[in-house]
């Protein structure tokens, strides 16, 4: 029965909360959240040209760079921060009591992390980098909904990969461009 348990709830590749998972989570930590009045943030990562990896290098390397990414992830935010994927090259982040000032410095520390990671082909005869895309969405006040979030996550991503891709963007920065 746990072994079940657990692979519905684990993404089996990378070993953290799938979807399914990471959005039951984050709505228990945002009920919470809204309740002690707290700030909290909801980081969106996609990683640059993931089908360019696929296809140039192949299936296997693919999963190796959702792999590193998920463990390198995990290894620089905090022990009560959520990592999920989403699905495909997808992950989140929710970060419980972070400003979202926090929230940019923790999703820089993670764009440079996965930038510093190196990778090879299996013949050794190529490395090559990745990169990731990072969209900020930022709760306080009225705005603790899920969908919500997850809707301004996903804009600041989109205005992250329109910008040109490894960068970090903010719900904020993405109204205040409009203006
Ligand atoms: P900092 O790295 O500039 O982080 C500033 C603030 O951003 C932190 O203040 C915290 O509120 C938030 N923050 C940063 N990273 C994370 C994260 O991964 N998850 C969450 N949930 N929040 C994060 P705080 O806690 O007062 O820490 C002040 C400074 O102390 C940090 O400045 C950092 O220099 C150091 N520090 C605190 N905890 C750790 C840690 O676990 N590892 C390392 N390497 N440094 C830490
Ligand atoms: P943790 O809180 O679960 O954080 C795991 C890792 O996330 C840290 O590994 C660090 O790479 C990153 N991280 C978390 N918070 C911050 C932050 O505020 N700033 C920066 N720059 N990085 C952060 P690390 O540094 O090896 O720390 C391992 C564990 O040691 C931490 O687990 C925490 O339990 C403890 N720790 C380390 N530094 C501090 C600190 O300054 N204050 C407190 N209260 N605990 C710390």
């Amino acid at each position: 029965k746990e072994k079940a348990e657990k692979e519905a709830t684990i993404d089996s590749l990378t070993q953290v909360p799938n979807r399914h998972s990471f959005y039951n989570r984050a709505k228990a930590i945002l009920k919470q959240a809204d309740h002690l009045g707290e700030p909290l943030c909801f980081l969106m990562l996609d990683i640059d040209f993931f089908k360019h990896i696929n296809d140039t290098y192949g299936h296997p390397q693919g999963d190796r760079v959702l792999i590193a990414c998920a463990r390198t992830i995990e290894k620089t935010i905090r022990e009560k921060d959520l990592l999920g994927r989403l699905g495909g090259e997808e992950f989140a982040v929710l970060l419980p009591n972070t400003k979202i000032d926090e929230a940019r410095v923790i999703a820089e520390r993670i764009r440079i992390s996965i930038a510093e990671l190196s990778f090879h082909t299996p013949a050794l005869t190529q490395s090559y980098h990745t990169t990731v895309s990072i969209g900020i969405a930022y709760a306080s006040e009225n705005m603790y909904a899920y969908e919500l979030l997850y809707k301004h996550a996903d804009l600041a991503l989109y205005l992250a990969k329109q910008s040109g891709r490894n960068l970090v963007v903010c719900d904020t920065d993405r109204l205040s461009a409009r203006k």
